[in-house]
Parts: structure tokens; sequence; C-alpha cells
């Protein structure tokens, strides 16, 4: 049998306190807040992770992510959700490849990551900056949440390899290559004019060269198959898909296939299941929890229980009924242990597997 179903069988019938009653009657709610207060106690020695929000977007001066927002995440919610680190992204729209309007991304990539920066110093009693996993273990010991940085599109670095390691100063531990239409770096797997360079372009190929040297994460969310192919093919270290979820499941450009979720795999890298509508299911406004969780427990069955995460795209598209803000992500762990998952194996899904892939990347790079 699926160990995916036995794993349902046993979280039905052993895991839930209510298991004397049918299981085909869903959860008491007693037996519902019992799973909830286990959550909430494996949330505390564990280290969770969200690996992708576009949050950064809305930090205008008036903006504080330490009071209760109208964004999906800000601190409040982060306390109640019990997630421990949040990747915030400076996200780029693709404009014309052309000097002038590349020099104005790599400039308003420096304006986001200064919000960034304010907003942690705002609130520096109650959150820091992480670059490593040693830092969100630090900052959760302290009692802190932690804000690791990524860069949505590589446009925003420019055409000046110099500028990697001025952004990883900054704080910058992942860039993605793209986003939804090709750039000089490769193409993007949603651009609706077709390839321009049938995966990654020459000076692509330089970039993640660099990346690989400095121990920058590779993030192949946005990238089309070919560019995804030449990166695992290019890159001397794991890869890692911030915010994608199973193609398997439902045919989506954003989404990876079994074949991409094993070769990710096969060279140590994660992929980070996204809870967005559109990726989902057809009718996306009807999407829920549920439909996240067949995702990502697809995925670990295909990649293995080492190579999946969670990255929720909240604040740029990501969120479903269920789990809509980071104040609701410990339903994702009452759902992983309703299907039977062990504190280690979700351990691993909630940020270990991301850390451990972050942690070799940079202890391996040249720089
Ligand atoms: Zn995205």
């Amino acid at each position: 049998m699926n160990r995916f179903i036995v794993g349902l069988f046993l979280g039905l019938t052993l895991a839930c306190p209510c298991r004397s009653q049918n299981p085909d009657a869903g959860h008491s709610a007693a037996c519902r807040q019992e799973l909830l207060a286990r959550a909430k106690e494996i949330h505390r020695r564990i280290l969770s992770l969200d690996t992708h929000t576009d949050t950064p977007l809305q930090f205008t001066d008036t903006y504080n992510i330490g009071s209760r927002a109208k964004t999906q995440v800000c601190l409040p919610k982060m306390e109640e959700g019990c997630l421990d680190g949040q990747y915030l992204a400076c996200w780029v729209r693709q404009d014309v490849c052309d000097s002038l309007h590349t020099q104005e991304a790599v400039r308003r990539v420096n304006r986001l990551l200064a919000a960034i920066h304010r907003q942690v110093v705002m609130n520096a009693d109650r959150c820091g900056i992480a670059r490593t996993a040693d830092d969100l273990a630090r900052l959760k010991a302290e009692g802190k949440k932690a804000f690791f940085i990524g860069i949505e599109n590589a446009y925003g670095v420019g055409r000046d390899l110099a500028q990697v390691e001025r952004v990883q100063r900054q704080g910058v531990t992942y860039i993605t290559l793209c986003h939804s239409s090709n750039n000089d770096v490769c193409d993007s797997s949603s651009d609706k004019a077709g390839p321009r360079w049938g995966g990654l372009s020459p000076f692509g190929k330089q970039l993640v060269a660099e990346m690989n040297r400095l121990g920058v994460l590779i993030d192949v969310s946005h990238a089309s198959e070919s560019t995804f192919w030449d990166v695992l093919r290019c890159s001397s270290q794991p890869v890692v898909a911030t915010h994608s979820s199973s193609k398997a499941l439902y045919r989506h450009n954003r989404n990876l296939s079994d074949e991409q979720l094993r070769a990710l795999a096969q060279q140590g890298g994660v992929a980070q299941a996204c809870p967005l509508g559109g990726f989902l299911r057809r009718d996306a406004r009807n999407a829920t929890l549920a439909d996240f969780m067949k995702h990502l427990l697809h995925m670990i069955e295909v990649a293995g229980i080492d190579h999946v995460g969670i990255g929720t795209d909240f604040d740029g598209g990501g969120g479903v009924k269920g789990c809509n803000g980071d104040d609701e992500l410990i339903h994702i762990t009452v759902s992983l242990l309703e299907a039977g998952f062990s504190e280690e194996e979700i351990a691993k899904i909630w940020g270990g597997n991301f850390l451990r892939v972050l942690r070799q990347v940079q202890e391996n790079c040249r720089f």
C-alpha cells in the first residue's frame, strides 16, 4: 500500500485522539483542539521557515511589520501561526532588457533591500535578519523572528556580476533567475513569446557560476523547463524551487513535473510547495488547504521526505481557504499530523530540508 495512504490511515486511526469515532465523520472539535495543541508544541521545538513571500512590495513609509497589518505576513501573524523564519523577496517586474531599464531594476532592488532593513531595525527587539541556518536557530533562542532575504528576478541584479556580491552583503541568500517573462539570464516558464535562449543564456551560465562561487542559492521557480535542465547541468551545487507545486496534479507552467522533482532531489536540492490557488486546481478561487496538502504529499512521495518544503507566495498571490496568512500556517502542521507524519518528518518539511541546502551551498562556496 502507498505509504501516504498508510499515513492517512494511521493519522485517522492512531494519531487522532478521537480514534474511537468513525473516521469518516471527521474530527470532533475536542480532537481538533488537541491536534492544534500538539502542532504548536512541535513548533516550539523545530525550526519553521516559509521560503517565499512578496511582502516588501507593501513596505511604504507608514507600514510597520510589527503591527497587525492587512498583509498576510507580519510579526503578530508569525507569532500566531508559530512561524520562526520568513523569507522576504525583493520582486522586480520584468521590463525591457536595455541598460536604462536594467539599471532602474537594480535601483528598485536596492530600494526594497533598504526598506526590509528599515522594517527590521524598527522592530529590532522582536526580529532580526538571518543569513544562515545558525542565525535562525540563534534568533529563535533569543525569542525573535527571523527574516531571510531573496531577490525574485535576476533582472534586478543587472548585467554586472559584481552586483551579486553586493546584494549578498545586504543579506540576500537566494536569487530567482527570472519572473514571468524571459530576461538576459534565461527563459521563463510563462513568456507567451516562447523561448529566447532555449534555457540559460551565456550570461546566465556566468551568473550561475558566480552564485555557486559566492554560495548564493539558485531558485528555479518561474524558470522554463529548458532553463531548469540547463541549471541542473551547470550548477555545481544543489538548487531550490522556492514556490512551485506539482504539475502531475495540476498542469500549470509554474509547477514542477515528477521528472523535475526527482532530478532536483537527486542533486540534493529542495522543492517548496506553494499554496497559490492557480497552481493547485482549475477553479483557483475554490482552492483550500486540502488541495494544497494533496500537492505537498505528492511532492514528498515523488521527491522524498528530504527534498520538499513550503513557500507560500503570501502577499504575491499565495493563500487558500484555511491557509491564508502566516497566522494560519499552523494548520499545515495539523494536516501533517492527521496524515501520520512524525515530528522528525515535520521538522524536515518545515525548514530542515531547505536549511540543509542553504548550509551546504554556503559551506561549499569557494569565496
Ligand atoms: Zn513568484
